[in-house]
């Protein structure tokens, strides 16, 4: 690989002209966590000041509107993952969805013990996981396979799902390898022995293709500040399979989710469709600045974003095994490209040290993985080939440079 190969693919690049719609101060350091906080874009930022202003000019007026805004930019989104309207809401967090979700799951199916996860997957679902095991006294079995095996992972699955099992929760991209499980598959498993399937959708959204009403999918959740650039603390979404409603009550019970709710009636009665998936007042700030930024991954259109991913990763994954394998490093994401997602681990001893020294000298900001991973996630609305081409010669430079001397963070954050 060289760097005019990189430039030629910037040349090629169909998405080229969107980098345009954000802010960008220079070429350093090269932003390669687009998968953890996406950059806000313009239209983004204007988005939220004219939320603030609409705030102030219309003050508790405004609810009139903003009140849908959970449903409205829920629809907008399940565009992008493949789901017709009134199935996804915009609303709380990732976290809380997870668990709104699960809990429901599990009530519909009193009768089975076992909860099924993965033991590499994201903490919080792991966390979501464990507590409802415990506050429902079921069975919490995690899978154990490599993080970066994602066809492991589906066998140990295969074996393991029968007919106690309630749930089970797993992300179709994991997050720190980047391996991709068969959404339709996977799915079809699940159902097949009568549990239900809930999908974290974090790192798929927005980069990586998903068919939830094709794949026949009971549930999901995901994030809105990786790929969709909603912004730090924008909320989460959820999605509900429509033959699913009115037939999962979710544990939240707030006044959102009750049926007639300026009726302010007694007792808990829920809405009808997604909308008993609610439970409180929405974020509405937070649902503008993720609105903005559909409305710029819909111009750009899932089949170029996945498009652009694949090639990215594949470039990333060249170089990886040209200039940091003979280093010392190690591609810990599948090495297969039709088992990734959008982003790419690279594995090594000094993992933590090197990545200080990436991000202390202004050259490069990955995200360190514990133990000794760095996570790079290219954003394919505004990372080119070049920012890949120049982060991983930066690597190499800054590991050749001396041995990164082994051992872990003080503390990870
Ligand atoms: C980022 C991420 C989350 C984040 O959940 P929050 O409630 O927004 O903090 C959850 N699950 C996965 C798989 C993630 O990657």
């Amino acid at each position: 690989m060289d760097r005019r190969t990189a430039e030629r693919l910037d040349l090629d690049d169909p998405l080229a002209g969107l980098r345009a719609e954000f802010d960008i101060a220079g070429d350093r350091p090269v932003y390669m966590d687009g998968n953890s906080l996406g950059r806000p874009s313009r239209a983004t930022v204007e988005a939220v000041h004219r939320a603030a202003a609409d705030w102030a000019g219309r003050l508790v007026g405004g609810w009139q509107e903003w009140i849908d805004l959970p449903s409205v930019v829920g629809d907008r989104l399940g565009r992008l993952v493949g789901a017709g309207p009134g199935q996804v809401l915009v609303c709380d967090s990732t976290t809380v969805n997870l668990y709104k979700l699960a809990a429901a799951a599990l009530d519909a199916r009193p009768g089975r013990d076992v909860i099924v996860g993965a033991a590499t997957d994201f903490p919080t679902d792991r966390y979501v996981l464990e507590g409802l095991a415990a506050a429902t006294g079921r069975r919490l079995v995690l899978l154990d396979a490599p993080d970066d095996d994602p066809a492991a992972l589906e066998d140990r699955l295969a074996a393991t799902v029968g007919d106690q099992t309630a749930l089970v929760s797993l992300s179709h991209v994991h997050y720190r390898s980047g391996a991709r499980l068969d959404g339709r598959s996977v799915t079809e498993l699940v159902q097949g022995r009568g549990a239900l399937m809930l999908w974290d959708l974090a790192h798929s959204a927005g980069s990586v293709p998903v068919d939830l009403d094709g794949w026949g999918a009971d549930l999901a959740v995901g994030c809105s500040y990786k790929y969709l650039n909603g912004g730090p603390g924008a909320p989460g979404w959820l999605y509900v399979r429509r033959g699913l409603h009115g037939r999962l009550r979710q544990p939240i019970w707030g006044w959102f989710g009750r049926a007639d709710q300026f009726a302010m009636g007694e007792g808990y009665v829920p809405a009808a469709g997604i909308g008993s998936h609610l439970t409180g007042t929405p974020p509405v700030i937070g649902l503008r600045a993720v609105d903005a930024g559909l409305e710029l991954l819909e111009r750009a259109g899932v089949a170029a974003l996945w498009a652009k991913s694949q090639r990215l990763t594949a470039l990333l994954a060249e170089m990886v095994e040209e200039d940091l394998v003979p280093l010392g490093a190690r591609l810990a994401s599948p090495s297969d490209p039709d088992r990734r997602g959008a982003h790419l681990t690279v594995g090594h001893t000094g993992a933590w040290t090197w990545c200080r020294a990436l991000v202390d000298g202004d050259l490069v900001i990955p995200d360190f993985r514990a133990p000794d991973r760095i996570r790079l996630g290219p954003a394919p609305l505004y990372t080119r080939f070049t920012d890949c081409f120049d982060a991983v010669r930066m690597m190499a430079e800054v590991l050749a440079a001396g041995p990164a001397p082994a051992g872990g963070p003080a503390r990870v954050t």
